[in-house]
């Protein structure tokens, strides 16, 4: 089982670990904790390295299974042996534009539920790009701009993110909670890890976000198209 560093503190960059085990066949090593996000939620996962025995080994693919983080190690240096010690460093540039991406997600999908009362259906993110699909009748540039003005006055407002864990049973009695489906959550789940924008929105969520929205930047909406007849995506762009 891998200690989820990240999920407490997401500007965690640098972390010591060991390794528990080793999947030679896919040059993977779960480890007894990590900082690397494995992806998950619209959140594409962390790049960066790992430092075993000396031997630095970059990863850029980073994967949950089960109650496991897998880190899969480029090159082509032998493998590390179950108990090393590894130090971990993020790609941290490409992580907090994540991390402002993903807030800056919250930030749009809090302001239309709370303008027209349209809810999310999916959404895909990358740095500093991302999109998402809500169920709007119609969309069109006009009310396209009235979006992206309400959303940049949230960001500008410097909203507080906060971070918690509630036992299911509480989570379960908050309204907003859900309307973002928090009832899809597995059965066996004893916590719910919630990410509130203090005053916009409140979801179950486990990505990272930045720690006050003042820190995503400007957001612009590059281009909205129909997916159906209730369902429109609207792309984001971070500057
Ligand atoms: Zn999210």
């Amino acid at each position: 089982m891998t200690e989820l560093l990240y999920q407490t503190d997401s500007y965690l960059h640098e972390f010591e670990a060991n390794v528990l085990s080793v999947l030679a066949d896919e040059r993977a090593i779960i480890l007894d904790r990590t900082a690397f996000y494995p992806g998950g939620g619209g959140q594409p996962c962390d790049f960066g390295s790992l430092t075993l025995g000396g031997v630095m080994y970059p990863v850029q693919k980073v994967k949950k299974l089960a109650d496991d983080v897998l880190h899969f190690l480029g090159g082509d240096a032998p493998l590390p042996f179950a108990g090393a010690a590894a130090r971990g460093t993020l790609d941290w540039v490409r992580r907090h534009n994540l991390m402002r991406t993903h807030t800056a997600m919250h930030v749009l999908c809090g302001t239309v539920f709370r303008d027209y009362g349209a809810l999310v259906t999916g959404g895909d993110m990358e740095p500093l790009k991302g999109r998402m699909d809500f169920e709007f009748a119609t969309m069109r540039g006009e009310l396209v701009r009235e979006i992206e003005a309400a959303v940049n006055k949230e960001v500008a407002q410097a909203r507080e993110i906060r971070v918690k864990r509630l036992p299911r049973e509480e989570a379960f009695q908050i309204p907003d909670l859900i309307r973002t489906k928090i009832n899809l959550l597995p059965e066996g789940i004893a916590q719910v890890r919630t990410v509130e924008i203090v005053g916009l929105d409140l979801q179950a969520d486990g990505g990272t976000h930045v720690r006050n929205t003042n820190e995503v930047g400007k957001i612009r909406i590059t281009d909205y198209k129909s997916k159906g007849a209730i369902n429109k995506r609207i792309y984001i762009e971070i500057e």
